[in-house]
């Protein structure tokens, strides 16, 4: 971290401040130039906060050389991480798909969904019991009779399964989960992130609409500095000026956030566009780009779905979508489970 001090900094000043970082065990060298003067801060300066420092009237700027993520950092840890889950390898050359409906809404629903994307050649499903909707006036998903028939369904299938949690209070509800998913509207719900890192359970932690990566490996970190290191970060699309998609896919995404960490990358191609033809193309996009896998939502009736059946794909689309998958898979070099 380099401080940058104003030109017209009282030494007594400069002293206190100089008194205060070396109580927290920094060493300071300083630069003298013609019209300022820098200081190097050497130590873990990811606990200092920059507001801190900038609230100093002798301050003029604080630049980080050094990320603010330690445990996510791929500096730190330069090979992928590799999670495993139920026996699945996810992350360094391992594929998953995960698939099913957005929400879980009976029980033959979730029969049949979780049938036909097994058949396909899925490795995880997926299924919303409580959801997150805009409208407080919307279908809010089936809550603990939802989760009851996606563990009907694990069981039935013998897929691991992926649900979202909304509060660190269901945590207990979610014994049998196998991956907790964080949804993109509670990315920086600390209190939830804290909960999730003294679990033992994988995490999905999806990017928010509007969360720069920085913020996503944030929200990475703070699962992680409370001692539990199985997370897997989902891009989903972001808000921009673009109006014809619901959201906008952030494919550099992928590559850079595989630069930040070494934490598998998935992506989710269906709440990305919100369009069901296009999950395909975005799909193939993400594996060239060398995602470690797909979220992908399937509905038995995407018509009579009660949460985003534009995006859903139907059985048929997503066994079609799967042959391609696995070729590209290959092609690009990676190994899938199916
Ligand atoms: C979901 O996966 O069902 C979901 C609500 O996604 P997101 O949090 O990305 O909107
Ligand atoms: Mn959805």
């Amino acid at each position: 971290m380099i401080i940058v001090l104003r030109h017209d900094a009282e030494q007594e000043k400069k002293a206190v401040l100089k008194g205060r970082l070396k109580a927290l065990g920094f060493d300071i060298h300083e630069s003298r130039g013609v019209g300022s003067t820098l200081w190097g801060i050497v130590g873990d300066t990811s606990v200092i906060d920059r507001d801190y420092l900038m609230a100093n009237e002798i301050v003029h700027d604080v630049k980080r050389v050094q990320e603010p993520y330690k445990k996510a950092n791929r500096k730190m840890h330069p090979e992928d991480t590799v999670i495993e889950i139920a026996g699945r390898k996810i992350g360094g050359g391992h594929f998953q798909v995960i698939a099913g409906p957005c929400s879980i809404e009976a029980k033959e629903q979730m029969v049949e969904v979780s049938k036909s994307v097994k058949a396909s050649g899925a490795t995880f499903l997926r299924g919303g019991a409580f959801k997150p909707r805009t409208s407080p006036y919307a279908f809010q998903g089936l809550q603990n009779n939802g989760l009851k028939l996606l563990l009907n369904a694990k069981v039935a299938t013998g897929l691991p399964v992926v649900t979202e949690i909304m509060t660190p209070e269901h945590l207990e509800l979610f014994h049998d989960v196998d991956v907790v998913q964080v949804g993109a509207r509670n990315m920086q719900n600390f209190q939830l992130l804290k909960a999730l890192g003294k679990s033992d359970k994988t995490v999905l932690l999806k990017r928010g609409l509007a969360n720069t990566l920085e913020e996503l490996v944030m929200s990475a970190e703070y699962i992680m500095a409370g001692g539990n290191e199985n997370v897997i970060l989902c891009e989903r699309g972001i808000r921009t000026f673009e109006t014809s998609m619901r959201n906008t896919l952030d494919i550099s995404a992928i590559p850079m956030l595989k630069s930040m960490t070494h934490l598998p990358v998935i992506i989710d191609p269906s709440h990305a566009a919100g369009i069901r033809w296009m999950v395909e193309p975005l799909a193939m996009a993400s594996i060239a780009a060398g995602a470690d896998g797909l979220m992908i939502e399937v509905h038995n009736d995407p018509e009579t779905a009660l949460c985003d059946g534009p995006q859903s794909m139907t059985p048929e689309g997503f066994d079609a979508l799967m042959g391609k998958i696995r070729k590209t898979v290959e092609f690009f070099g990676k190994t899938m489970d199916c």
